[in-house]
């Protein structure tokens, strides 16, 4: 094994250690935003054929105005930044962000098309912390859809392997606008033979919606799914949410961005998601503890059949929070009647320590001291 790769390793153990502070600081607090997308940039170098969050002109947000906005998302209590665009490897600034985001001990994370990445650039973006790295992998072969292909990113996943100190995911897509949706194994099977991992999305249309999936989409989303590891760190991923979605049935929840989740354009507005601008579109600095409460409760007439997947993510903890039992067997039902919740370790440690009182899930003397402890070590008091 060599260097980078030990040390990917060993900051894995601090990220989770971290991943599961956000958790458990969700699970005791529920006005502060959980998760946040900044943009830097929304050029992008490529054009492809679903995206609707790019162009081909747009200068770099200014290094002091994306300083000061990461600041103000701090202020707010925002546990994990996720940089995105665009294509935000084009700011020219991008490694003082990323500092920044983590000078402020919150998680730094980036999705990029990857085209930009070399070792030297690799290598740079560990000495400034980056927590972890998203690219999604669209096809095999470029096409008129996506040149996100893996004929081309290939050199670049090999590289994330060799040099990465970061977590890396390659997210396989799935739906309605990609010809091959069999392409997405292949992809899959190629980021585990590199020893990345994967997840699988479900491509939304203009307004973050389901486009129906076939039969081949679904064989090829199911096979995607099995060859994922199933850890703490991506059951958030394999949820009821896209379950339902695949079979192209509706979610019953309620989407609580605005509060916990929170979309920054280039222009420094906040809006619900990338899918839906302009609401309640007010500037970030003008943003207040009251826009969190308001929006932690208003209704999204588009939660039936969203396909946003960090949303549904933040939804569950909150889902978790507000009750548990429920909540449990919602997102891991049994596989039989009257069996246990087939919990993941990870969840059932976090579960067992932060759940809320409820007269389901009662709390004992020596459950409370250990989950004061468990809360004083992961720096939450
Ligand atoms: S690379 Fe990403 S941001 Fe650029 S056009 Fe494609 S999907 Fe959109
Ligand atoms: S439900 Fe929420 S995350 Fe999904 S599209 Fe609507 S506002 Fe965006």
């Amino acid at each position: 094994m060599n260097n980078f790769r030990l040390k990917r390793r060993i900051r894995a153990l601090s990220f989770y250690v971290r991943q599961a502070r956000v958790v458990a600081k969700a699970l005791k607090s529920p006005r502060h935003p959980i998760s946040a997308h900044i943009i830097p940039i929304r050029r992008c170098n490529l054009s492809c054929d679903y995206c609707n969050e790019y162009d081909s002109f747009s200068e770099a947000v200014p290094l002091a105005e994306m300083l000061r906005r990461v600041d103000r998302l701090a202020t707010l209590g925002t546990t994990i930044i996720t940089l995105s665009g665009g294509e935000p490897l084009l700011h020219p600034q991008l490694d003082e962000i990323i500092r920044r985001i983590r000078c402020h001990g919150i998680i730094a994370t980036l999705i990029t098309n990857g085209y930009f990445l070399t070792p030297d650039r690799i290598k740079r973006l560990n000495a400034v912390g980056l927590d972890h790295l998203q690219i999604s992998v669209d096809n095999v072969l470029p096409d008129e859809v996506s040149k996100k292909s893996l004929k081309v990113l290939d050199k670049k996943l090999q590289w994330l392997a060799q040099y990465a100190e970061f977590q890396v995911s390659i997210n396989c897509v799935i739906g309605a606008p990609v010809h091959k949706p069999e392409d997405a194994v292949v992809v899959a099977r190629r980021a585990r033979e590199l020893g990345l991992v994967t997840t699988v999305g479900i491509i939304h249309d203009g307004s973050g919606q389901l486009q129906p999936l076939s039969e081949r989409h679904r064989e090829a989303y199911e096979q995607v799914v099995s060859l994922g590891p199933k850890s703490f760190a991506t059951f958030a991923y394999y949820n009821q949410f896209q379950k339902n979605l695949v079979c192209g049935l509706p979610n019953d929840w309620h989407c609580h961005a605005g509060s916990r989740y929170l979309y920054v354009c280039e222009n420094g507005l906040v809006h619900y998601c990338s899918q839906q601008r302009g609401y309640p579109g007010i500037p970030l600095e003008d943003y207040t503890s009251e826009h969190l409460e308001r929006e932690y409760d208003s209704v999204k007439p588009c939660a039936p059949f969203c396909t946003i997947s960090c949303v549904h993510q933040v939804a569950m903890i909150d889902q978790l929070r507000e009750n548990p039992v429920e909540a449990l067997a919602r997102f891991f039902p049994p596989k039989e009647p009257n069996a246990p919740f087939a919990l993941p370790f990870g969840v059932s440690i976090l579960a067992w320590f932060f759940p809320p009182e409820t007269k389901g899930m009662p709390k004992g003397p020596a459950r409370t001291l250990l989950a004061a402890a468990a809360m004083r070590i992961l720096g939450i008091r």
